[in-house]
């Protein structure tokens, strides 16, 4: 018998997420060193010290289960951000919220919104539950919110995802246009707005949607230690809601899904605010660095307002391969739509002109 189909149709529809394919894998498959990977939007800073100091300590007690409740990193986020501990949720990676969130208020037949050449895995959660996801095309690669309130309404959706920058295209919404569109969605409708890029928006850009959370308790806010924290491999991030809408999405967590180990780091991450501006300002200047070469090369790109940025290629999937071997991994996007684009994260200083050396050579042996 083939054991696929004893999983429900919708399960076996589910298209695998494409991770950024790990160094390690590169090495082992062309034995070479010195790789550069730009592939899944890390902090090339690494992590900041002092979240690296939390985890030592942590390490001592970790026979012991951690805190279910997540108090300390709940409390540190209370007083950054002046909300409850009540409209917090904790994710093991912002991930896992945008699952909770689908799989506290989905049932099998529910419909979901959300953009063309957004985040992937909004389309794997709701399909995770059997929900039908409704991809809205995009204006410019970047979010229609009038499309997809129509959407919403005229489907009756349950849940409406919005990236803000979006991956994989680094697009951004304004305040305003966020805030007109959730003022005239009904309020029977969820919006998920995943924020996992909100530290690197320049300030003139920058927003307090925590703030909107009184005037719309349908709307979640989901951010993560993964980006801009430089914790990606500890996997926490968390969400902001309405205490009844945390109170779901908490029923459906499994107990322990953010780990002791990434508690005590995220907390020494959220108090190190000197660490991210150095991560913000490393983002500015490698954002500079690296759209000025593609220019120079002649490519076209989208300008983004995340730690990373897409670029329209000939034979995307030939020079990813090729740049593979000249040991620098960047991102096929083609899952996305975008098959003619490749996606590069900014990275150190030296690693940007790894990739820019690189892509020359790749782009001069393809003429
Ligand atoms: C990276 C990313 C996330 C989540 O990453 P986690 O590591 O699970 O926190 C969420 N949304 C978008 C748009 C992302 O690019």
């Amino acid at each position: 018998m083939n054991y696929c189909d004893l999983a429900p149709s919708y399960i076996r529809s589910i298209a695998p997420y494409q991770p950024g394919k790990p160094i390690a894998e590169l090495e082992r498959e062309l034995g070479i060193t010195g790789i550069v990977k730009l592939a899944s939007n890390e902090n090339p800073l690494g992590a900041s010290p002092a979240a690296k100091a939390a985890m030592l300590e942590a390490i001592k007690s970790i026979a012991l289960y951690p805190d279910g409740n997540g108090f300390d990193l709940k409390d540190a986020l209370v007083k950054r951000y002046g909300v409850t501990h009540a409209s917090i949720t904790l994710g093991n990676g912002s991930n896992d919220l945008l699952e909770l969130a689908a799989r506290a208020f989905l049932a099998p037949g529910d419909k979901v919104v959300y953009s063309a050449h957004a985040f992937a895995v909004y389309a794997l959660a709701s399909q995770a539950v059997g929900a039908t996801g409704i991809s809205v095309p995009a204006i410019n690669f970047g979010h229609d919110l009038d499309a997809m309130r129509q959407a919403a309404q005229d489907n009756q959706a349950k849940i409406v995802f919005i990236a803000n920058p979006n991956n994989p295209t680094g697009t951004f919404l304004s305040a305003d246009e966020l805030q007109s569109f959730m003022r005239k969605l009904p309020a029977n409708i969820l919006v998920v707005l995943d924020e996992a890029y909100n530290e690197y928006l320049p300030e003139d850009k920058r927003y307090d949607s925590i703030s909107w959370l009184k005037d719309f308790p349908n709307l979640i806010i989901s951010r993560t230690f993964s980006k801009a924290y430089g914790l990606a491999g500890l996997r926490v991030g968390y969400a902001m809601a309405h205490e009844q809408v945390t109170d779901m999405m908490n029923r459906v967590r499994q107990p322990f899904n953010v780990n002791s180990v990434a508690q005590a780091a995220a907390v020494a991450a959220l108090r190190d605010v000197s660490f991210v501006k150095r991560t913000f300002e490393l983002n500015q200047r490698g954002m500079m660095q690296i759209t000025e070469g593609l220019t120079k090369l002649g490519l076209e790109y989208i300008p983004s307002y995340g730690n990373f940025v897409a670029f329209r290629i000939g034979g995307a999937t030939a020079m990813y391969r090729r740049l593979l071997e000249l040991g620098v991994i960047v991102r096929p996007i083609s899952n996305y739509d975008m098959p003619d684009w490749l996606r590069v994260s900014i990275g150190l200083e030296s690693e940007n002109a790894k990739f820019l050396t690189a892509l020359k050579q790749a782009i001069g042996e393809q003429k």
